[in-house]
């Protein structure tokens, strides 16, 4: 079994007609270490294919498998602690909360299951240290530029060492000098961690630095060779 299977997925959403179907019988399996870029026309189903891959929103049919279990066999909270645990996000908004510093926004995932340990309070610093924010650990996100903060954003997903990393348009808000290192950080990190990593984006640039290359059109999803 795949460390992330998806089988069948389909989304419909009812209208007062027919339903509106955003994901038609979307297949595809990952292994750790791998990476995939999603590009599609805006519409397409990408930020709706990825909201289900991260348990955030569930699919009207079929099946996802992530770290050996079926997440939405679980009820809550038992979906949100799984949620927190397997899997990372990174927004095209950086969504850090301007009161806490840079350091405590890295630590929010550690938040859930009480209050941070020394280890996640050094594995924090570890990936500010990755993200080459080590001088700024003390200051607030309004303190740092657009792309220092999707930099702690990028921290803050790996704190709990997820399997798998999702990107939606993570790039989306930044100049072109900034959107590409964010790019590489993510692959490099992506690496070094062997998460999954799955980014919907509309750089060419970007999507072509993943390993295999995905594309939605009108809910299908097919890979490029
Ligand atoms: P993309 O990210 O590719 O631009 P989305 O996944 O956001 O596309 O949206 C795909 C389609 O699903 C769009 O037509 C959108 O209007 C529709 N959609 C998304 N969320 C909902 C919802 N909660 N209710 C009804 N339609 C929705
Ligand atoms: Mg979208």
């Amino acid at each position: 079994m795949a460390d992330l299977a998806v089988q069948n997925l389909g989304k419909s959403y009812p209208t007062r007609a027919e339903p509106l179907v955003v994901l038609r019988e979307v297949s595809f399996s990952l292994e750790r270490g791998e990476s995939v870029s999603i590009v599609g026309r805006s519409g397409s189903g990408k930020s709706t294919l990825l909201q289900i891959l991260g348990t955030l929103d569930t699919p009207t049919t079929g099946l996802v498998r992530l770290a050996g279990q079926d997440p939405f066999a679980l009820a809550e909270p038992d979906l949100a602690a799984f949620r927190n645990r397997h899997i990372g996000f990174v927004f095209q908004e950086h969504h850090l909360l301007p009161q806490l510093s840079v350091l405590e926004n890295v630590l929010i995932p550690a938040l859930a299951t009480g209050r941070p340990t020394p280890e996640q309070r050094q594995r924090a610093e570890e990936l500010l240290g990755r993200v080459g924010l080590s001088q700024r650990t003390a200051h607030r996100p309004a303190e740092l530029s657009g792309g220092e903060r999707q930099r702690v954003a990028v921290a803050r997903a790996l704190l709990l060492k997820p399997a798998l990393l999702l990107a939606d348009e993570p790039t989306g808000n930044l100049d072109r000098a900034n959107a590409v290192a964010i790019g590489r950080l993510l692959r490099e990190l992506q690496q070094a961690e062997q998460a999954m990593l799955v980014v919907v984006t509309h750089s060419d640039e970007l999507a072509a630095e993943m390993q295999r290359r995905f594309r939605i059109d009108d809910g299908r999803l097919s890979e490029s060779p």
